[in-house]
C-alpha cells in the first residue's frame, strides 16, 4: 500500500524535526520511503507559535492504516508531543493523508484525512511529490489549490 503523510513542526528545531521524522518514516519496520517533499514554511493558522515547517512523504507499506497511525504517532511521543490543547503549538504532527484509495471512518481514524483539502501546506508538497494524487470522494488533489491560494507558503531553500 502507498500512504502519505503530511508532516508539521513549529517548535523547538522544527525543520530538524521534519527531517527526522521523515527518516524515521522510512525506517520503520514494514515501510518503505518513496519519496519526501521539500520542506516548506507557512504561517500558524489557528494556532500559536511560530512558523510551520511542513513536508510530505510517501512510504510503501505492509502496515494496515490503524497500525501505521499508532507507528506515527509513536514517532511524534519520540519527540515530545504534547497536547496540551486544539492546535497547540507542536513538536511534531504527523498526518495519514491518504492510504492507497481507501477511505476510512473509525473513532480514531479518518482517511482521507478530512481537512487535507483546505490546507495549502499539505497540497502544495503533496503535489510536489504526486501531480496527479486523488483525494477519494474529492477528486485531483490539483483541482483544490485555487481554493487555498490566499494562504502564504514558500519552500525553504
Ligand atoms: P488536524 O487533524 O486538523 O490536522 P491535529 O493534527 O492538530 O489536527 P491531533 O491532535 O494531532 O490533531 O490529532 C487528534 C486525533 O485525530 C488523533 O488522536 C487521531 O486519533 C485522530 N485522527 C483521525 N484521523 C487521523 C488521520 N488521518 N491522521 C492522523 N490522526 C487522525
Ligand atoms: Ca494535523
Ligand atoms: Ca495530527
Amino acid at each position: 500500500m502507498i500512504a502519505y503523510i503530511g508532516i508539521g513542526a513549529n517548535l523547538g528545531d522544527a525543520q530538524g524535526n521534519v527531517l527526522d521524522a521523515i527518516a524515521r518514516l522510512g525506517a520503520l519496520p514494514g515501510a518503505t520511503l518513496i519519496a519526501s517533499s521539500s520542506l516548506y514554511r507557512t504561517a500558524p493558522i489557528d494556532s500559536g507559535g511560530g512558523d510551520y515547517v511542513n513536508a510530505v512523504a510517501s512510504i510503501e507499506t505492509s502496515l494496515g492504516a490503524q497500525a501505521l497511525l499508532e507507528a506515527l504517532q509513536a514517532i511524534e511521543l519520540a519527540h515530545g508531543r504534547e497536547r496540551p490543547y486544539r492546535n497547540a503549538p507542536r513538536t511534531l504532527d504527523l498526518d495519514l493523508l491518504l492510504y492507497g484509495d481507501g477511505t476510512i471512518a473509525t473513532g480514531t481514524l479518518t482517511v482521507p484525512h478530512p481537512r487535507m483539502h483546505e490546507r495549502a501546506f499539505v497540497l502544495a508538497p503533496l503535489l510536489e511529490i504526486a501531480p496527479d494524487a486523488v483525494i477519494p470522494g474529492l477528486g485531483p488533489a490539483a483541482g483544490f489549490v485555487p481554493r487555498v491560494a490566499d494562504q502564504f507558503i514558500a519552500r525553504i531553500a
